[in-house]
C-alpha cells in the first residue's frame, strides 16, 4: 500500500489506508458531506473512497431524481422508481463510508464540528442531537422553495421539491376529483374543486401544469365523464412570459400550446395571497382579483435554507442572499469548507478587480507595456480563471486577441503596437459584463459535485504537481483549475408527447422527435440499472395502460 501522503504545507492531504507498516498516528482525514441530492451524491459516487473517510448526513436516505418529480404528480412514473437508497450506492463503492440519516442544524467552522439532529426521536440525552468532527466540509444542502413571505402560501399550497411532495399532488389531484363528483355539490362548488392552479412560469411549473393537463384527457375525463367539462387549469406567471430562461421561440411554441390545450396562461399576474378558498393575484390593469380554487402548487423559485443563513452570518456574509464560493468552490473566508449544488453560487472573479496584476504577470519583459505576444502567452490562463474574457470575445464575434486589442487601441491596423495598462483596461473594460450566475440545475449541481470529488481525488498529486491557472497577488497557490461548467442543453417537456429541447449553439427542437430524445436521455441519465428499468417499465405501462387513478 502506498503512503499518499505527508506534505509540508499543510493544506488538503490525503492518506492511504491505515496499514500496520505505516507510521504511527496516521490517519485519513475526514470528510463530512452535507445532503444526498444531486451535488452530495454525484461527489460521492465520485470520490476515491480508499483516500478518506467519509461521513455523509441527510435527513433523507435516499437519492431523488429530480427532473423526474412532475411525472410522479400524476402517476406516470411511480415514487419507487425516481429513488435510489443511499446506502446502496455507497456500498457499490466500497470504501470507509458511514451515513446518518440526520439533518445538520448548526455549522461550527471555527472548531470544525457540525451539530446534527435525528429524525428518529431522541438519544439518551433525550434531544437526538449530536456532533461531527470534520476535516473537510462539502456542503450540497441544496435549497427550500421559495414563498417570498407570501401570506397563506406555506398553508395552503403544495409544493414540488421531494419525492413526498409529489406523492401529496397525486392524492390532492385525485380528491379534488372525488369530491367534486359527490352528490351533494353545486355547480359551482364543482367548477371550484375542479381548478388547479400553478404559480410560477418556470420549467418546474410549466412541466407540471403539462403533466396535469394530460393526465386528465387522457385518464381522467374517461373516469370522470359528468364534470371533465369543469377542468380548469390556471398557470400565474408575474412576469410577462413563461419559461424566460429557453430561447424565445420555446416560450412562444410553449404559450401557443398551452392556449390551445385550453390551459389559461396568466402573465403578468403576481399572486399576492392564498386563502383556504381563493388565490388573490394582482395585476395592474385589473387590481386584486381573487379566484377560487381547488388545488394549487407553488413554484416559483428558492431560497437559503435557515441554518446555511446563520451560517453565512457567522463568516460575514450576512449581506448576501446565497452562500458564496470561489471558483474552487470554497467557501469563502472559511477554511476547508467547500459547497456544491443550489445552495451556494460561485462568486466569480472580475477581470477589473485584478488588471493591473494581469498586466503585471503578462508584462514578462517589464517594459510598462505588453506586445501581442506577451498577451498571447497569457491568453490561456486568462481565459481559465476569467472565462467571461472568452465568453465576451465570442459575443462580440472577436476572432482573437487581435480584435480584442483593436478595441483598445481605438486603431486598426498594425498588431506589433504595444498597449499600455490603459488600452489594455479599455480592451478587457467590457468582458465583466459576461459574468452570469450558473442556474439552480441538477446539471451544475452534477458537475459540481464531480469536479470537487475529483479534486479531492488528485489531492497529493497536485500538491506536487499545480495545474492552477495565474495567480493574483496574496491569493496563495492554486492546485487545480476553476470549476468550468459544460452546459449540455435543457429540456422543456410541454405535454401531449412534444417537448422542447434547447441544446448547446442555439440549437432548437420542439414537437415528438425531442419527446424521444427526451426519453432517451433521461432513461440513460437514471442512476442505476434498476431505477432505469423502472422508469422505462412506468412509462411502458403508461402507454398501453394509461395511468392509475386511485389515490
Ligand atoms: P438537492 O438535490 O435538493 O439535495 C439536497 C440534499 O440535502 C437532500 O438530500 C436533502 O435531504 C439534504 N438536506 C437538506 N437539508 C439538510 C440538512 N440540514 N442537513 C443535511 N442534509 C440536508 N434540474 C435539471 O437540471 N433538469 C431538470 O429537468 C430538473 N427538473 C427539476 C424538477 C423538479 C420538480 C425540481 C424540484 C427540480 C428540478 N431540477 C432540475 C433542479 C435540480 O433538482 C436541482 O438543481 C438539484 O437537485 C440541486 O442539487 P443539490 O444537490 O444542490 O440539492
Ligand atoms: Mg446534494
Ligand atoms: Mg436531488
Ligand atoms: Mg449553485
Ligand atoms: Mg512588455
Amino acid at each position: 500500500v502506498v503512503v499518499l501522503a505527508a506534505s509540508s504545507g499543510g493544506g488538503l492531504v490525503a492518506y492511504a489506508d491505515s496499514q500496520p507498516d505505516q507510521p504511527q498516528g496516521f490517519k485519513k482525514k475526514k470528510i463530512v458531506v452535507l445532503g444526498t441530492g444531486w451535488a452530495g451524491t454525484t461527489f460521492l459516487r465520485n470520490l476515491d473512497s480508499k483516500l478518506y473517510d467519509v461521513q455523509v448526513i441527510s435527513p433523507r436516505n435516499y437519492f431523488a431524481f429530480t427532473p423526474l418529480l412532475p411525472s410522479v404528480t400524476c402517476g406516470t412514473v411511480e415514487p419507487r422508481s425516481v429513488v435510489e437508497p443511499i446506502r446502496r450506492i455507497l456500498e457499490k463503492k466500497g470504501g470507509d463510508f458511514k451515513f446518518w440519516e440526520a439533518e445538520c442544524f448548526k455549522i461550527d467552522p471555527a472548531n470544525k464540528k457540525i451539530h446534527c439532529r435525528s429524525n428518529m426521536g431522541t438519544n439518551l440525552d433525550g434531544n437526538g442531537e449530536f456532533l461531527v468532527d470534520y476535516d473537510y466540509l462539502v456542503v450540497a444542502v441544496g435549497a427550500r422553495s421559495n414563498t417570498f413571505n407570501t401570506p397563506g402560501v406555506t398553508e395552503n399550497c403544495h409544493f414540488l421539491k421531494e419525492v413526498e411532495d409529489a406523492q401529496k399532488i397525486r392524492r390532492s389531484v385525485m380528491d379534488c376529483f372525488e369530491k367534486a363528483s359527490l352528490p351533494y355539490l353545486n355547480e359551482e362548488e364543482r367548477k371550484k374543486n375542479l381548478h388547479f392552479v400553478v404559480v410560477g412560469g418556470g420549467p418546474t411549473g410549466v412541466e407540471f401544469a403539462a403533466e396535469l393537463h394530460d393526465f386528465v384527457t387522457e385518464d381522467l375525463s374517461k373516469l370522470y365523464p359528468s364534470i371533465q367539462h369543469l377542468v380548469k387549469i390556471s398557470l400565474i406567471e408575474a412576469a410577462d412570459h413563461i419559461l424566460t430562461m429557453f430561447d424565445k421561440r420555446i416560450t412562444n411554441f410553449a404559450e401557443d400550446k398551452f392556449g390551445r390545450d385550453g390551459i389559461d396562461v396568466k402573465t403578468g399576474y403576481k399572486v399576492v395571497k392564498v386563502s383556504k378558498d381563493a388565490i388573490t393575484m394582482q395585476n395592474p390593469a385589473t387590481g386584486d382579483i381573487a379566484v377560487p380554487y381547488g388545488m394549487a402548487v407553488w413554484s416559483t423559485g428558492i431560497g437559503t435554507r435557515p441554518f446555511v443563513v446563520d451560517f453565512m452570518k457567522q463568516i460575514g456574509q450576512a449581506n448576501r442572499r446565497v452562500l458564496a464560493t470561489d471558483e474552487w468552490l470554497r467557501v469563502r473566508e472559511c477554511d476547508d469548507v467547500y459547497a456544491v449544488g443550489d445552495c451556494a453560487t460561485i462568486n466569480q472573479r472580475r477581470v477589473m478587480e485584478d488588471i493591473s496584476e494581469i498586466f503585471r504577470v503578462a508584462d514578462k519583459d517589464k517594459s510598462g507595456t505588453l506586445t501581442v505576444k506577451e498577451i498571447q502567452d497569457i491568453l490561456e490562463d486568462i481565459y481559465v480563471r476569467y472565462p467571461q474574457v472568452k465568453l465576451y470575445m465570442k459575443s462580440k464575434q472577436l476572432n482573437g486577441i487581435a480584435d480584442l486589442i483593436r478595441t483598445g487601441k481605438g486603431d486598426t491596423e498594425k498588431e506589433s503596437v504595444e498597449l499600455s495598462i490603459e488600452e489594455f483596461k479599455k480592451a478587457l473594460s467590457l468582458v465583466d459584463s459576461q459574468v452570469k450566475n450558473l442556474p439552480a440545475t441538477a446539471q451544475v449541481a452534477a458537475q459540481q459535485g464531480q469536479y470537487l470529488a475529483t479534486c479531492f481525488n488528485k489531492m497529493q498529486a497536485a500538491e506536487e504537481n499545480p495545474e492552477g491557472p495565474i495567480r493574483i497577488r496574496g491569493e496563495g497557490r492554486h492546485r487545480f483549475n476553476p470549476f468550468r461548467y459544460r452546459h449540455l442543453g435543457q429540456f422543456a417537456p410541454l405535454g401531449g408527447e412534444q417537448t422542447a429541447a434547447q441544446l448547446p449553439g442555439d440549437w432548437v427542437s420542439i414537437g415528438h422527435s425531442s419527446q424521444w430524445l427526451w426519453y432517451s436521455v433521461y432513461a440513460t441519465k437514471q442512476i442505476s440499472w434498476r431505477t432505469r428499468a423502472l422508469v422505462i417499465s412506468d412509462w411502458g405501462r403508461r402507454f398501453i395502460f394509461g395511468r392509475d387513478s386511485s389515490g
